[in-house]
């Protein structure tokens, strides 16, 4: 697996897309297991596919601030708009970082807490049934293009091991918590991330390589 993420303006081949393992983690990408999860409800079906932006502190793209808050050591001291947000239990299944690093904190198959009171199509708690993938980034700030091409891949993967995430069925926050979310905001060029998603631009989503 090959997180090319020098190469651009182009759809991500086959070649480039993370493979997901059996336990619901992507291969190549590091690990910080977050606390903030539990079990999805029995039986669930994981078809919506949640786009957020995050930097801490608001703005500054250089820290390890959004690892200290999905892992619960955010330090409220260490800057003033920490003092709001330390101990609030969060997470998100993946986060990608200004330069495309992808850092997973939740597998995949387990419910992690980045939606908060929601609903997608009148269907409360998405939480239960979605994949939340935070962009490091603000809501004004173009996003780079590392992190498309690395969002594109790993949305392709995620389709191909959850198909029932049609492209229609991937969003942002502000579309399931309007009025108290507006990430991941304007500066997202949605028609971009589309375009480098389509799953024909990569010869159809591929099936995962390491689970039936
Ligand atoms: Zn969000």
């Amino acid at each position: 697996m090959v997180f090319d993420r020098e190469r651009k303006g182009q759809p991500p081949t086959e070649s480039d897309l993370p493979a997901i393992d059996a336990q619901g983690w992507l291969l190549g990408a590091p690990r910080r297991p977050s606390p903030n999860c539990d079990a999805r409800p029995p039986d669930t079906l994981i078809d919506l596919l949640v786009i957020h932006s995050i930097s801490l502190p608001p703005g500054d793209f250089a820290g390890h601030w959004i690892d200290d808050l999905f892992m619960n050591r955010l330090d409220p001291h260490a800057h003033p708009y920490f003092a709001s947000i330390a101990g609030t239990p969060v997470s998100a299944h993946l986060l990608i970082r200004r330069d495309g690093q992808p850092i997973q904190y939740v597998s995949f198959e387990r419910r992690a807490w980045h939606a908060g009171v929601s609903s997608f199509q009148g269907r409360e708690r998405c939480n239960d049934y979605s994949i939340g993938v935070e962009l490091e980034g603000t809501e004004t700030t173009p996003f780079t293009d590392a992190q498309y091409r690395i969002l594109a891949a790993c949305t392709l993967s995620l389709r191909a091991r959850y198909p029932a995430i049609t492209p229609e069925r991937i969003c942002g926050h502000s579309d399931i918590a309007a009025g108290r979310k507006t990430d991941p905001g304007p500066a997202f060029d949605w028609r971009r991330y589309r375009e480098l998603s389509r799953s024909s631009s990569a010869g159809g989503p591929t099936p995962s390589r390491t689970h039936p």
